[in-house]
């Protein structure tokens, strides 16, 4: 960005003056710049004036197949010629049906019912409604509190941020939420000296046990992120978490709620992260990658039970809940390219020897004395920088730029999040630099 004449800088001013973005303090702009983005292919980003960015945090977790996917590409366009939306209160369409049949195959045991929403934190109200309503119904009006990790995350909407415990996003609005208890998050990386993450996380279960047994007659459901919570710097844990979870919520008869909107579509190293637990939750929420990072679409996907506690003659016992956009047909087909590609390609297999190339050659970067706490799930990795930089994140994705990498550290985590099509060339690249930048900013 040179000078203010490049399409980058015009693009910049643009969108600065029209634009309010996302997640951001819009004055931080004015010392660190937007990027303008002109096309994707692959795993890069392109921007205006001829640079290119290697997108290591997969658009915000939603990319796992790269950026103009020819296959995603065409299934949209050949749906965009038959049918773009209808309503899915009182019709339906052969992409959401299909998609719906394939998730209950896919996905762990008995979740056999297929809710739509349009993003992430809708999936979270929907399930939290659902629940609630499900006690309701069953003659449990008092199950109306809802139980999450500390250090979650399940979106930013009022009713996901009362189970989100990101002081960050949830501070100025307080007074506006329902406060809702937390449990002690079994991250691998508060575990005693010499204890071992599986030994904390039964410790934290304990922890959990406690919890229920004082408060579940006022307890509807229990909110987790399957083994990465993400927004809390990808806080990884072990899966006997997982197990112990779902033995204390049948116990105390809890609804567990898997939020798997970041972690699920492979990105753990199952297709779903709640396998490694061995378990099935009574609600799997999906959104982020289901559409391979193409268009807003989430799931709720729930079991037998509790679908035909709302099944009944009276509308009230009915869940009414609805979105305008519910269901779209081209982000179902989108998804449905998606779980082709994950078929066609066995992407969870592949998956497997990606992430173990790259950890086979990340030892000049694990090994640098300012990288702490390396760890690995899956296709996530992460890892604490000792920098004496305050502003660590802003200079980090600043200085990594003009490396041809994305990167968008959490405070001071930085982490790997790409999407799944990354070549042994790229994923040499992305340590290369990152040790680059590391080395400027220790
Ligand atoms: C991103 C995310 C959400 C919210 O999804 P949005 O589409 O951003 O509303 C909820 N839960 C988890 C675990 C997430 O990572």
């Amino acid at each position: 960005m040179k000078t203010n004449t490049t399409p980058n800088a015009r693009l910049i001013k643009r969108s600065l003056s029209s634009v309010w973005h996302p997640c951001s303090q819009m004055k931080h702009y004015a010392s660190f710049p937007l990027v303008p983005i002109s096309r994707g292919q692959g795993a890069w980003l392109y921007d205006f004036d001829g640079n290119k960015y290697l997108d290591t945090v997969s658009s915000w977790w939603v990319n796992l197949f790269g950026h103009c996917n020819p296959r995603i590409n065409e299934a949209i366009r050949s749906q965009l010629e038959t049918l773009e939306h209808v309503m899915l209160a009182g019709f339906t369409h052969e992409p959401v049906v299909e998609l719906s049949e394939r998730l209950r195959e896919l996905a762990p045991e008995g979740l056999g019912h297929c809710f739509y929403g349009s993003d992430g934190a809708s999936a979270t109200e929907i399930a939290l409604k659902m629940s609630a309503h499900y006690w309701r119904n069953s003659g449990k009006p008092a199950k109306t509190q809802f139980l999450s990790l500390e250090n979650s995350y399940h979106g930013e909407t009022l009713g996901a941020l009362s189970v989100t415990d990101v002081a960050l996003f949830r501070d100025a609005y307080g007074p506006l939420i329902r406060q809702q208890a937390t449990v002690a998050s079994p991250d691998s990386r508060n575990a005693a000296e010499g204890e071992s993450s599986q030994a904390f996380a039964l410790r934290c279960a304990d922890a959990l046990e406690l919890h229920l047994q004082r408060h579940h007659t006022q307890i509807a459901a229990f909110i987790i992120e399957p083994l990465v919570q993400g927004a809390a710097g990808m806080a990884m844990y072990h899966p006997v978490y997982l197990q112990r979870a779902r033995q204390l919520c049948d116990q105390y008869a809890v609804h567990l709620i898997a939020d798997e909107i970041a972690v699920g579509m492979g990105r753990t190293g199952t297709m779903f992260a709640c396998e490694q637990g061995g378990i099935s939750p009574d609600f799997l929420l999906l959104s982020k990658g289901i559409t391979g990072g193409y268009l807003p679409l989430s799931i709720v996907m729930t079991t037998e039970s509790i679908y035909q506690e709302f099944y009944a003659d009276k509308i009230a016992h009915g869940f009414l809940h609805s979105h305008s956009y519910t269901g779209n047909p081209l982000a179902c087909r989108a998804a449905l390219a998606t779980l082709d590609i994950f078929a066609s390609d066995n992407i969870v297999v592949a998956n497997r020897q990606k992430s173990s190339y790259l950890n086979g050659i990340a030892e000049d970067l694990r090994g640098m004395p300012a990288v702490k706490n390396w760890r690995n799930t899956g296709m996530i990795w992460a890892f604490e920088v000792d920098s004496p930089h305050a502003d660590f994140a802003q200079r980090c994705f600043q200085l990594a730029l003009k490396h041809e990498l994305l990167l968008r550290p959490m405070g001071n985590t930085v982490y790997f999040m790409p999407p799944y099509i990354l070549s042994n060339a790229e994923i040499q690249h992305l340590l290369k630099c990152t040790r680059l930048v590391v080395e400027a900013l220790a």
